[in-house]
This record gives structure tokens, C-alpha cells and sequence, in this order.
């Protein structure tokens, strides 16, 4: 068989511990036999992120801008632990962290759906992706605590050396007190990143907040999400089919749980936290959980949503073949190839992308899974395989397919 062609190089982004392991042996196995595959390699391995000081994940994010579609390993955000295991120059920061603030992106979520295994919410039927605002609020926000007797007040200072002064509360007893922040920049670009995404995958487009108390603060975001919609996006929807609909975020989280899913909910970045955890734990597990960093002009970058399964690695270094889930691993790579191919014009690639996920669907719809996933199984006794024997089971489905 003829290996498919690619004419544009895809951004491939290596990362740490487990995954990396399942990187290569997705790429060897279920690849590399099929797709002539073209991509320009960057390593996020954490040895080479500290020798780079770093400079090689800001080089990948470059490269994202340059070639619009990126494929990316998980990777290790370092801690005191990790200093200490791996002998690092500096902390160095996270790497997704990086590479979203260089796209300005926006990070949408959506599980992977199979018949055996149902979601706790027994109505839903489609997946539910959440896209969280991933800029500012409390990961940006400032605190204190308070002594009995301090004063808190909030001041802002014009340009002019104006100030506005407003006391937020006068402490009788000890307290804390936060100071958070976004900006209208950031905000648009999580609307239109929403918007565009929306468009592509033709799904209804929800957005919530708690405007009712925050007047001025998620007051704006509604503000300009709206704005944003009706000058830009409005015509589009209608001619797609779908909708964009605001609603306070107690009422999303009623309609969101009687819902059917096969939407996409737009959170503000603490509750995309919390309510991107609880989506994906009600669908059936973080395994199963893909992920992919929008930008507002339209570039990608598809990964897991897990991490680098670092108690399977070590398992792994003293000679165990284990049963860690690929699934989220293999569709980020799908995502990013059928991005490409769409991007290109390349249908055999699409098809190919499309081929691979349906031969993932089928092997765990037949009964053949990893470990994780035997529990929630429905349908009698499944059988449970290592890792390396999953992707067997779906080398041969895919090449009969082929
Ligand atoms: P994790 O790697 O997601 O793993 C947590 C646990 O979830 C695992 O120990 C495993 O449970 C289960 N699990 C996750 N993915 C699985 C898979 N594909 N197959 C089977 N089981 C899976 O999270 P973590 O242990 O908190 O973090 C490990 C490292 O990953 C950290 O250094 C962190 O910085 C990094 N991280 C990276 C990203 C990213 O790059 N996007 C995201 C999150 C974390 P059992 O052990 O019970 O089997
Ligand atoms: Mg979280």
C-alpha cells in the first residue's frame, strides 16, 4: 500500500514519562506504516526543555503560528520534586501554560464516546465540550490576609493620577481579602475563539456567568461576547444552523446535567477548573478526555487532557508492561491530522484520521480495552490488554479498514 502524502508539516511536540513512551509506539504502530509523515519535531522532554532553558517550547508555539496545527505529548510542570529528580537549572514554568499564552488560545475539552460504556448522566447522549477562558480571575488574582481592625479598599488610578477609592470591608476580626482582574483583549479572544470553534464543529454555543453579582466584572464578559456575536458571527450561525445562547451559570449547570450534550459551554476560567473535572468524571474517565488549544485566529494545537501518567512510568522503568489508556493520546494525533488535512485540502489524510478513530471506537466496542476502562464496562467481561496490546488490536483493525 501507497503511504498518504502530507504537503504540510504537521508541529509535533514531544513531551515526558508515560506518554512518551506511548508517543513512539503511536507512531511506530498505528502511523508511520500508513501516513508518509511529515513534522517538525519538538522535543518538551523535560532534560531538553532544561538544557534549551526553556527557549525550545517557546520555538514550538512559534512554530504553531507559523504551520497552524500542533500535536503535543504531556508534559511534566516542574515542582521542588521534580528539581530535585531531573537536576533542573530553574522551575521552569509549564509548558501548556506557554504555549497558550503565546496563541492566546482558548482550551477546549470533549470526552470520547463509546457504546459499553454510558455516561452517570443517563441523558446524555453526545459529548459535552467545555471551553474555559484560561486568562486572569483568581489564577491571576492577588490576596492578603487581614488583621482585626485593617481596612481593605480597592483603588484604581487613572492615567491622569485620578483615583477611585471604594472600601470593600473594614475587618472587626481577622479575614482575607483578593483582588482579581481581566481585560477586554483577553476576553475577545476567548469569544472569538469560542465562536470560530463553535463553526467548526457545528455545535450550539452556551455561555454562563454570575452577571446577577458581578455586575460590572462577568457583566462585561456578557457585554462583549455579545457584541463580538452580533457584528461578526451572527450571520454565520444562522446559516449553520446553530446557536449562541447566554444564560446565568446556576441555570447552565440545571440545563447543562437534563441536557442530551452535543454542545459546547463556554466557562469563565475558574469555573471551566471545576466544571471541566466534574464533565469529564461524569462521562467516565480522564483517559478518554481530549483536548485542543484554539487560538482566536485559528490555530491548533490538539492534546490529552491527562497528564504523563508518572505511576504507570515508574511501574514501566522496572520492566512492567502496562496497561495505561492511549485513546486521548492517539485522538489528539487524529485531531491535528484531520485539521491538517482539512487545512490543506487532503482528504486521503482526513480519512485516514477518521479510519484510525472508528478502529479505536471498535476495538473497545468489541470488549478489548486498558485496565482503567474494565470497570465501567457494560457489556459482560471485557477483555483487559496492556497498553502495546491495544494498539495491536487496532493495527489490524485499521488495516483491514485500509
Ligand atoms: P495524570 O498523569 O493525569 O495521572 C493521574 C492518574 O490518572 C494516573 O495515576 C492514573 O491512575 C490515571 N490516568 C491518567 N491518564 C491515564 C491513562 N492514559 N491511562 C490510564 N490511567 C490514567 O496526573 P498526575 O499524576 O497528577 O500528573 C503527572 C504529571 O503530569 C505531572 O508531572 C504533571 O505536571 C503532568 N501533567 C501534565 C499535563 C499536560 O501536559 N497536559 C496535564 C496534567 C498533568 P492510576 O495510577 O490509578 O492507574
Ligand atoms: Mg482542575
Amino acid at each position: 500500500m501507497e503511504k498518504i502524502r502530507m504537503t504540510t508539516p504537521l508541529v509535533e511536540i514531544d513531551g515526558d514519562e508515560m506518554t512518551r513512551i506511548l508517543w513512539a509506539a503511536i507512531k511506530e504502530q498505528l502511523l508511520e506504516p500508513f501516513v508518509d509523515l511529515k513534522t517538525e519535531y519538538y522535543d518538551l522532554g523535560l532534560p531538553k526543555r532544561d538544557e534549551t532553558r526553556d527557549r525550545i517550547t517557546h520555538d514550538s508555539a512559534e512554530a504553531i503560528r507559523k504551520y497552524g496545527v500542533g500535536v503535543k505529548c504531556a508534559t511534566i510542570t516542574p515542582n521542588a520534586q521534580r528539581m530535585e529528580e531531573y537536576h533542573l537549572h530553574e522551575m521552569w514554568k509549564s509548558p501548556n501554560g506557554t504555549i497558550r499564552a503565546a496563541l492566546d488560545g482558548t482550551v477546549f475539552r470533549a470526552p470520547i464516546l463509546v457504546d459499553g460504556i454510558s455516561p452517570v448522566v443517563r441523558n446524555w447522549k453526545a459529548p459535552i465540550t467545555i471551553a474555559r477562558h484560561a486568562y486572569g480571575d483568581v489564577y491571576r488574582g492577588v490576596e492578603f490576609a487581614a488583621e482585626a481592625g485593617g481596612k481593605a479598599e480597592l483603588v484604581v488610578t487613572g492615567r491622569d493620577g485620578q483615583e477611585r477609592r471604594q472600601t470593600i470591608y473594614d475587618f472587626e476580626c481577622p479575614g482575607v481579602v483578593t483582588g482579581q482582574y481581566n481585560k477586554d483583549s483577553s476576553i475577545d479572544s476567548f469569544a472569538r475563539a469560542c465562536f470560530q470553534y463553535a463553526l467548526d464543529t457545528r455545535q450550539d454555543l452556551w455561555f454562563s456567568t454570575k452577571d446577577t453579582i458581578a455586575k460590572v466584572y462577568d457583566g462585561r464578559f456578557k457585554e462583549r461576547f455579545q457584541a463580538i456575536f452580533d457584528a461578526e458571527y451572527k450571520a454565520r450561525f444562522d446559516e449553520a444552523g446553530i446557536t449562541y445562547f447566554y444564560t446565568l451559570i446556576d441555570d447552565a449547570v440545571a440545563r447543562v446535567v437534563r441536557s442530551e450534550g452535543g454542545f459546547i459551554w463556554a466557562c469563565k476560567n475558574y469555573d471551566g477548573d471545576v466544571m471541566s473535572d466534574m464533565v469529564s468524571t461524569a462521562f467516565g474517565s480522564l483517559a478518554m478526555m481530549t483536548s485542543v488549544l484554539v487560538s482566536p485566529d485559528g490555530k491548533y494545537e490538539y492534546e490529552a487532557a491527562h497528564g504523563t501518567v508518572t505511576r504507570h512510568y515508574y511501574r514501566y522503568l522496572e520492566g512492567e508492561q502496562t496497561s495505561t489508556n492511549p485513546m486521548a493520546t492517539i485522538f489528539a494525533w487524529t485531531g491535528a491530522l484531520a485539521k491538517r488535512g482539512e487545512l490543506d485540502g487532503n482528504e486521503a489524510l482526513r480519512a485516514f484520521a477518521a479510519k484510525l478513530e472508528r478502529a479505536c471506537l471498535d476495538t473497545i466496542e468489541s470488549g478489548v480495552m486498558t485496565k482503567d476502562l474494565a470497570s465501567l464496562w457494560e457489556k459482560g467481561e471485557p477483555t483487559v490488554v496492556t497498553s502495546d496490546g491495544f494498539l495491536a488490536a487496532v493495527r489490524s483493525r485499521l488495516e483491514q479498514a485500509l
